[in-house]
C-alpha cells in the first residue's frame, strides 16, 4: 500500500496531481483535467475525510480507538489515519470479504474482527463496540467532518487552477454520497455554485438515481453491480437534498457495469492507470459518451470551461481482480 512520507503533517492526505488528459480532451472536446485521487495514500480520494473525522474525533475526545465497519477504502483509509495517529483501530468485516483485505488491514496494524455474512451484521457488531468498548465510530461516508474533509478535493484544484480558471463541470461518482457532499462543500467554499455536479452510479448501485427519479429517498434491496465501492443501499440524507436544492445543480446519470469496466479498461490502455470500478463509472461519462449526450439533450450547458474529473481510484483492483470482472461481466 501507498504511504505519506509527511509523517509530522497536519493532514494525512497529500495535494494530488491535476493532470491534463490529451486524450480525453479529445473526446469530449474541451480540457479535461484529472484529479488524481489515485495517488492518495491508501489509494483513493477516502483518506480526505476518513482522516480529518479521525483527527477531530481524537482531539474532541481523548479515547480508545476507532471502529469502522469496511472492508473496501473506507476501512483501509481508517487503518492508515490511525496507525499514524498512534491509535488502535478495530476493522469489522463481514465473512464475504477477500482474504487479502484481511491481511492489508493488519499490516496497516489494525485488528480484524469477522462479523457476519453482509456489511449490515458487521456493521451492527461495529455499532455494539461503540457502546460496551467506547470506540469512536468511523462512518464510510454519513459524518459533516468526512464531508469538510472531503472538500479539500476542490479547494486544492482551485488553487492549482488558479484564479482564472473555473471548471464547465465536476464529474464524480456516488456511493453512499460522501464524495458528493464534499465536492458541493467545496464548491461552495472557493465560490463556484454554478459548476454543475455530473453524479454516475452504476445499475444495481445507483441509491442516488432510484432516490432522485422518486422524488424521496428509495432504499434498494440489493446491490448487484460489482462497483461494491459505490455498494450503499441508501443514499446519505444531506446527499439527497443537495440534489433536490437548487443552490446547486446534481445531475444524476447511470451506466451499466460493462460500460465501467470498459472505461477502467481504457483508462489503463490510455493513461495507463489502474482504478476500481467504481472509478470506472466515473470515467464512463466521458468513455461511453454520457457528457456528449447531455449536453445534446440541453441538461448540461455547453461545457465553457474545462471537464473537472475526479478520479477517485480505489485499492480493491489488480491485473488478476481485473481478469475476473472481465470474465464475470461477459458471460452476463
Ligand atoms: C467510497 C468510494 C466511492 C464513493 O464515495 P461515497 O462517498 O460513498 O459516495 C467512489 N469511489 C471509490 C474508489 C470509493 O472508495
Amino acid at each position: 500500500m501507498r504511504s505519506s512520507c509527511h509523517n509530522m503533517a497536519e493532514h494525512f492526505h497529500i495535494n494530488t496531481p491535476l493532470l491534463e488528459s490529451a486524450a480525453m480532451s479529445k473526446r469530449v472536446g474541451t480540457t479535461v483535467y484529472l484529479k488524481m485521487e489515485n495517488s492518495q495514500p491508501s489509494g483513493s480520494f477516502k483518506i480526505r475525510g476518513i482522516g480529518y473525522l479521525c483527527q477531530q474525533l481524537m482531539s474532541e475526545s481523548k479515547d480508545k480507538g476507532f471502529v469502522c465497519s469496511s472492508g473496501g477504502n473506507a476501512g483501509m483509509a481508517a487503518a492508515y489515519a490511525t496507525q499514524k495517529m498512534g491509535m488502535p483501530a478495530t476493522i469489522v468485516i463481514p465473512s464475504s470479504t477477500p482474504h487479502f483485505v484481511v491481511q492489508r488491514l493488519e499490516d496497516q496494524g489494525a485488528t480484524v474482527k469477522i462479523v457476519g455474512k453482509v456489511w449490515d451484521d458487521a456493521n451492527a457488531e461495529a455499532l455494539r463496540l461503540v457502546e460496551t468498548e467506547g470506540l469512536a465510530y468511523v462512518s464510510p461516508f454519513d459524518h459533516p467532518l468526512i464531508w469538510k474533509g472531503n472538500s479539500s478535493l476542490i479547494t486544492e484544484a482551485a488553487a492549482t487552477l488558479g484564479p482564472t480558471v473555473k471548471p464547465g463541470a465536476v464529474l464524480i461518482s456516488v456511493g453512499g454520497g460522501g464524495l458528493l457532499c464534499g465536492v458541493v462543500q467545496g464548491l461552495k467554499d472557493v465560490g463556484w455554485m454554478d459548476v454543475p455536479v455530473i453524479a454516475m452510479e452504476t445499475v444495481g448501485a445507483d441509491c442516488l438515481n432510484a432516490s432522485v427519479k422518486a422524488g424521496r429517498i428509495v432504499t434498494l434491496d440489493d446491490i448487484t453491480s460489482e462497483a461494491k465501492s459505490l455498494g450503499a443501499k441508501t443514499v446519505c440524507v444531506k446527499a439527497f437534498e443537495y440534489s433536490q436544492s437548487n443552490e446547486v445543480t446534481i445531475i444524476s446519470e447511470v451506466v451499466t457495469d460493462q460500460q465501467a469496466l470498459h472505461a477502467m479498461e481504457t483508462f489503463l490502455d490510455e493513461e495507463h492507470v489502474l482504478v476500481e470500478m467504481a472509478c470506472g463509472a466515473t470515467l464512463a461519462a466521458v468513455y461511453s459518451g454520457v457528457v456528449h449526450r447531455l449536453q445534446a439533450e440541453g441538461h448540461l450547458p455547453l461545457l465553457l470551461g474545462p471537464l473537472l474529473v475526479i478520479v477517485c481510484g480505489g485499492s480493491n483492483i489488480d491485473a488478476e481482480q481485473l481478469s475476473i470482472l472481465k470474465q464475470k461481466l461477459q458471460r452476463n
